[in-house]
């Protein structure tokens, strides 16, 4: 799913919760020892877009990503995912809900792209299902198609040491996919990789979530990485600078004919 947003939209501020709304973070602060990392971030994430979390190295990006994904837990705010069923209190979890909770609802693609070694690529992409509790056969079958939707076909059997640095990043890609969560998460997931591919990588990744309705956040430092992204969000010291959607073209969706084009 496409998301038009008009020029009013307002992403920080609250209340900011509509239907359309699939994660808010509110009011987030974490500090280490005497470093601030997010002095009180607002964020509010819609159902099928794509935001790019940008900044400068120490800014707070990856603090950031980490709390609304579960991984850390914020000293002060809130984080709430409103995906199917009942709203999720994400930093009210225990840890062991945090893991579920990743398992189940989040996608996670990292800068290198963290598959295991041992394993060849569609073990890897299979793995996620497998966790959840889907059968080996069916698990395989799922990972095979992604694998091949994302020009991997043929590769299935290779270890990830036998693919290059973007056919890994595809195999994230996919890995990160296959159980249809709702929100993908990146951090620097083009970092390691040259431009040609680095293109091909988020060409793969914005496909493949929001192609299926997906919401990606992803963090990046790179601008022509975020400007294929719906919306921008800037950080500075851990506070947001910027928040507000980019310049490329969206399709229009729903009732609009095939191939209508809103620039912004
Ligand atoms: P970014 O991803 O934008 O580079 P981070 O979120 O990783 O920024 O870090 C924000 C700030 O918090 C930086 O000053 C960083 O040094 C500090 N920081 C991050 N993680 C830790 C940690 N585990 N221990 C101590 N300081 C940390
Ligand atoms: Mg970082």
């Amino acid at each position: 799913m496409l998301v038009v947003m008009d020029q009013t939209t307002q992403y920080t501020g609250f209340p900011v919760r509509t239907a359309d709304t699939v994660l808010i973070g509110h009011g987030l602060t974490k500090t280490y020892g005497p470093t601030l990392a997010l002095g009180g971030v607002d964020i509010a994430v819609l159902r099928g877009e794509s935001v790019a979390v940008m900044g400068t190295s120490g800014s707070g990006k990856t603090t950031l990503l980490h709390c609304l994904a579960g991984i850390l837990v914020p000293d002060a705010g809130t984080v709430t995912l409103h995906a199917d069923g009942a709203p999720v209190a994400v930093h009210s979890l225990s840890p062991g809900g945090r893991a579920a909770l990743r398992r189940e609802r989040y996608g996670f693609v990292f800068q290198q792209g963290l598959l295991l070694p041992e394993l060849t690529a569609l073990e890897n992409v299979a793995l996620p299902l497998l966790l959840n509790g889907t059968a080996r056969r069916e698990a395989e079958t799922q990972a095979g198609r992604w694998l091949d939707w994302l020009g991997l076909e043929g590769m299935g059997q290779r270890r990830p040491g036998q693919l290059s640095g973007g056919q890994q990043q595809r195999v994230a890609v996919a890995r990160a996919q296959v159980a249809a969560p709702p929100v993908v998460f990146a951090d620097e997931p083009t970092g390691a990789l040259d431009s040609a591919t680095s293109e091909e990588t988020m060409t793969a990744l914005l496909a493949a979530t929001t192609g299926r309705g997906g919401t990606l956040v992803l963090v990046t430092h790179d601008e022509s990485v975020a400007r294929r992204c719906d919306r921008v969000v800037r950080l500075h010291d851990g506070q947001v600078a910027h928040d507000g959607p980019t310049a490329h073209e969206r399709p229009v969706p729903g009732a609009a004919p095939t191939g209508t084009q809103v620039s912004r």
